[in-house]
């Protein structure tokens, strides 16, 4: 029996989210999330999909990602898919930044390992979670492939205009200054649904496309590679986001380290977990941000229109990068939920070939679709992102060429 179930890990600081994929099928087995780890309140939800069960919870301190990660073998094992399954056919790990050497999805050795430490200083908050997932999941099964999978590999084809800061090149080289971009797996996968919804080959379709979750990235896509993506040597350059301030002069950190007295670490905390919409209004969730405006909420409205200003001028942009668009592409949590936002980012761009379709836009559904009208020259779509499934894909792929 050749194996064909991939456990996907997706190690954060403080969580692991995992994901068993059956390949044969593209069904899930098993999902689940181990969060606050480390602290009292660490929990383990854990939900078998394949023979029913129902959801378990495990509530009680996991001490760290090692703990973690037993647990979740745990609960796996309790419905007989545990990590000595023989069906089991690889790890896919969800890397965050795998810098300018690591741009394929890459089995796991040591020198990848000392590569993904390497850019710590790079993604202090992710790749080292990420390395202590996957060394966790080897000691539990050594002898199973292990296939890493980086969100900055979809943007390395971007050119060096793009990926370059237009700042010293010795400096910007001796400490890897460039942008990367981030969300690469989920650009990839959208980019891919996009043009199968178009009914073209990748390859011939320009796309832009808005990934607006919690945190948000907008991609120019020409025939299936990324020209360019709003963040950058870290996830907080670009869109306006949850708790991330995206683009911003970089004075203002001079700024308030000259007036306002903040060391780097304040100055850092602020950007990344007290700005976007959560320090504009005190809400970081576009459905309480809706219902605030509902209710004439003016702070709520200010941060809305603020948030889409930045959407429009990334559309744009990306446009004028790409010269024609064959489609708009909204996903993730925002993009795929919220129907205003896809209606306010679009809104006035007739004249750039784009509309929404009130009614399409409305409709809502779990399948990608169009929302555009029928005369619209550039499409609108929604396509749901689906990052599991593309690392499972991607992990899968790899140890079947072996
Ligand atoms: P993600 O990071 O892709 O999981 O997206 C999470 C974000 O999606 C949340 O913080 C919400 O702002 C947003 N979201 C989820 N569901 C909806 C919805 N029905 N309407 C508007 N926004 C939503």
């Amino acid at each position: 029996m050749t194996p064909t179930r991939v456990l996907v890990l997706n190690s954060g600081s403080s969580s692991v989210k995992y994901q068993l994929i059956d390949m044969a099928d593209r069904s899930r087995l098993a999902v689940g999330l181990a969060e606050r780890i480390g602290e009292e309140t660490s929990a383990l939800h854990h939900e078998p999909l394949a023979g029913g069960g129902g959801k378990r919870e495990r509530h009680g301190r996991l001490a760290d990602h090692d703990a973690a990660l037993e647990a979740i073998a745990e609960e796996l094992a309790a419905d007989g898919m545990g990590l000595d399954s023989p069906e089991l056919a690889v790890i896919g790990h969800r890397v965050v930044h795998g810098g300018l050497k690591l741009t394929v999805p890459t089995l796991v050795d040591d020198a990848m390992l000392k590569e993904i430490e390497r850019l710590i200083p790079v993604a202090p908050l992710h790749n080292p979670a990420n390395v202590t997932g996957i060394r966790t999941a080897q000691r539990l099964r050594p002898d199973l492939p292990q296939v890493a999978v980086f969100d900055t590999a979809f943007h390395s084809a971007m050119p060096e205009h793009a990926a370059r800061y237009a700042i010293d090149v010795e400096t910007a080289d001796a400490h890897r200054v460039r942008r990367y971009g981030f969300h690469g797996t989920s650009h990839a996968y959208v980019s891919r649904k996009a043009a199968e919804l178009l009914g073209k080959d990748p390859s011939e379709v320009n796309l832009i496309v808005l990934h607006l979750g919690n945190g948000a990235s907008a991609s120019a896509v020409r025939g299936g590679r990324c020209e360019d993506t709003s963040m950058g040597l870290t996830p907080l350059e670009g869109l306006v986001m949850g708790t991330r301030s995206g683009d911003i002069d970089p004075a203002v950190v001079f700024h308030l380290g000259r007036v306002a007295g903040m060391s780097m670490d304040e100055v850092d905390e602020l950007l990344n977990k007290r700005s976007g919409l959560l320090g504009l209004c005190g809400d970081n969730d576009m459905r309480q941000i809706r219902r605030r405006m509902a209710e004439g909420d003016a702070a709520a409205r200010l941060a809305f229109d603020i948030y889409i200003h930045r959407l429009k001028k990334y559309i744009g942009a990306y446009y004028a990068v790409l010269g024609t668009v064959d489609a708009v592409v909204f996903t993730a949590g925002v993009g795929e939920n919220s129907a205003p936002v896809r209606e306010a980012a679009v809104a006035g761009l007739e004249e750039l070939g784009l509309a929404v379709d009130g009614e399409l836009n409305a409709a809502g559904g779990k399948e990608a679709r169009l929302i555009s009208p029928s005369y619209a020259r550039v499409k609108v779509a929604v396509v749901p992102t689906d990052e599991e499934l593309e690392i499972a894909e991607q992990s899968y792929a790899l140890v079947a060429s072996r």
